[in-house]
């Protein structure tokens, strides 16, 4: 048994070992019998293997949600005991934080203290979403004085959260927390690369006393996903994904006018003007960059240097780059590990390729296989110059530690090459000129922008993309709009009754 499936509760898997489903409070294996395996990234040998649902599966995590949910035993406690239940959340994820980490570790190939720091950050943001159930506050409106008119918050129903590989749990938790604590019941499907962190997180509600049916946890690929998406019975989908995947879902939600939210890709620049210190520019681009081995929707890909900085930013980078180290994820001294799976490392190389099909420089970005490598889907990080903006590997989201360095001239310019992509997820701005930061800022189209500094997302502060790269916001008390409905109501204070055509009769 590996340490993985040690900390998973006996009944959680089937006597063979498979990772079951959590529904309606208990573990179920798939209706149909169906299985995927998954894969440690970094030598290639077997993880787990996991239950795979099928649209009988998907039926019953939603019909239990649906009912927990029309029951009003969880929504209608009271907002101080939902809030007590996140809380007992976050400390039984905090006690099984080291587990956490070491399955996010195996699954997605993350280094073993990125996914620490990130089992922290789950932590936190399930701290902060507890208070969302004690302020999802309505309004009192002025209107005419013989009527009083109050908007109710009231949570929207059964929530389909469907996320990706690149951060599964924290990406799982944003929506969870936010999505039961005001009173929605969940269905959630991880990754088909990455289920097991949600999985173990299904063991910790059970162990928080979350209510049964509240909170479902199906693993599974695309077709689980549109399944879960199609299912009439649900009332809202966040999704955290690929832009493509993004609209497909669009699509079929607005069949029933599902309520949606869509965290998407990105293409995001870091526009570095002529006086920044190069010596701090150079670290903080590749920090920008690098995080997660590249595989985040923020990553600073486009690194935009002024003209008069351009040729000293790129020779340092390109040598700084080559400084990383490369190694497996539990190694202290990896900063990059390897790419999620095979699929990505041929992705990824595929557009270093394409780079120089479209006449660019790639410095870096080969395959990394000799020893402690072995098995593994390991690259080196890559740079691309000569690659104009308008080209395909500046266009498309690559999700790799690989990123192009282009030349500008003048503010305009920077701002104009910023925003010319179909994206709109996040920006950087690095300039000692106040005006002119915020002047720039104004100008870029994008969900977030950091100046003098890149990549923070705190979870008090609302995340999202302007354009292709989402819709809604995500953190913040922008949640209280992702998981609720709102009721105005009104009430009649006269003594008059409504006889808008003249047919009350004398009493
Ligand atoms: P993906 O779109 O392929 O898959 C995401 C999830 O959707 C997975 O659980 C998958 O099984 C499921 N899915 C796939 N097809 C589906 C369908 N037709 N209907 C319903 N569900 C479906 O994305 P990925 O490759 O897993 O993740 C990488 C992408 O996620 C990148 O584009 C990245 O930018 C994006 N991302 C965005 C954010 C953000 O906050 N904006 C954060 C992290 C990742």
């Amino acid at each position: 048994m590996t340490a993985v499936a040690a900390a998973l509760a006996a009944e959680a898997r089937t006597p063979d070992g498979t990772w079951r489903h959590f529904i309606d409070g208990a573990w179920a294996d798939s209706a149909d019998g169906g299985r995927f395996e998954v894969v440690n990234p970094a030598d290639g040998t077997p993880v787990a293997v996991v239950a795979a649902a099928g649209a009988g599966d998907v039926d019953a995590a939603v019909g239990a949600a649906r009912r927990s949910f029309d029951s009003g035993r969880w929504r209608s406690k009271s907002p101080q005991s939902r809030a007590s239940a996140l809380l007992r959340l976050a400390h039984v994820v905090k006690g099984r934080a080291a587990e956490l980490a070491a399955v996010e570790t195996q699954c997605n190939g993350m280094p073993l203290r990125d996914a620490k720091a990130m089992v922290k950050r789950c932590v936190s943001s399930l701290e902060y979403a507890s208070g969302f159930a004690q302020r999802a506050y309505g309004q009192s409106i002025p209107v005419a004085d013989r009527y009083l008119d109050v908007t109710l918050r009231e949570p929207i129903g059964v929530c389909a959260l469907i996320v990706p590989w690149n951060g599964p749990l924290i990406s799982a938790l944003w929506k969870l927390g936010p999505a039961i604590v005001l009173g929605n019941s969940a269905v959630l499907k991880p990754s088909e690369l990455t289920p097991l962190s949600a999985l173990l997180l299904a063991q910790c509600c059970q162990e928080a006393g979350i209510p049964p049916g509240v909170v479902n946890v199906i693993a599974g690929g695309p077709a689980a996903g549109a399944e879960l998406v199609a299912h009439p019975l649900v009332d809202k989908i966040a999704f955290t994904g690929s832009t493509a995947t993004g609209k497909a879902i669009m699509k079929v939600a607005s069949e029933h006018v599902k309520r949606v939210t869509l965290e998407l890709g990105g293409k995001a620049p870091n526009i570095f003007f002529e006086d920044v210190e190069i010596s701090d520019a150079v670290p903080a681009a590749l920090s920008g960059l690098m995080r997660n081995t590249g595989q985040t929707c923020i990553a600073g890909a486009r690194m935009l240097v002024h003209t008069s900085r351009y040729d000293e930013f790129v020779e340092r980078l390109i040598a700084a780059a080559g400084r990383l180290r490369v190694g497996p994820p539990v190694a202290e001294s990896s900063q990059l590990g390897p790419l999620v799976s095979a699929v990505q490392l041929a992705r990824v190389q595929g557009y270093v390729r394409l780079a120089r099909e479209e006449g660019a420089d790639v410095h870096g970005g080969g395959l990394l296989e000799g020893e402690g490598y072995l098995g593994g889907n390991y690259m080196a990080p890559g740079l691309i110059t000569g690659a104009g903006n308008e080209l395909r590997v500046n266009q498309e989201e690559i999700f790799g530690p690989i990123g192009a360095v282009l030349p500008f001239s003048d503010e305009e310019e920077a701002v104009a090459i910023a925003n010319a992509t179909p994206y709109g997820l996040a920006a950087g701005v690095w300039t000692r000129d106040v005006k002119r930061a915020l002047r720039v800022t104004r100008g870029i189209r994008a969900g977030t922008v950091w100046v003098n500094t890149y990549g923070w997302n705190f979870v008090e502060a609302p995340m999202g993309g302007f354009k292709e790269s989402g819709l809604g916001r995500e953190n913040g008390s922008a949640v209280i709009d992702a998981y609720t409905e709102t009721k105005n109501v009104v009430l009649e204070l006269d003594d008059a009754s409504l006889d808008i055509y003249g047919l009350s009769e004398p009493r």
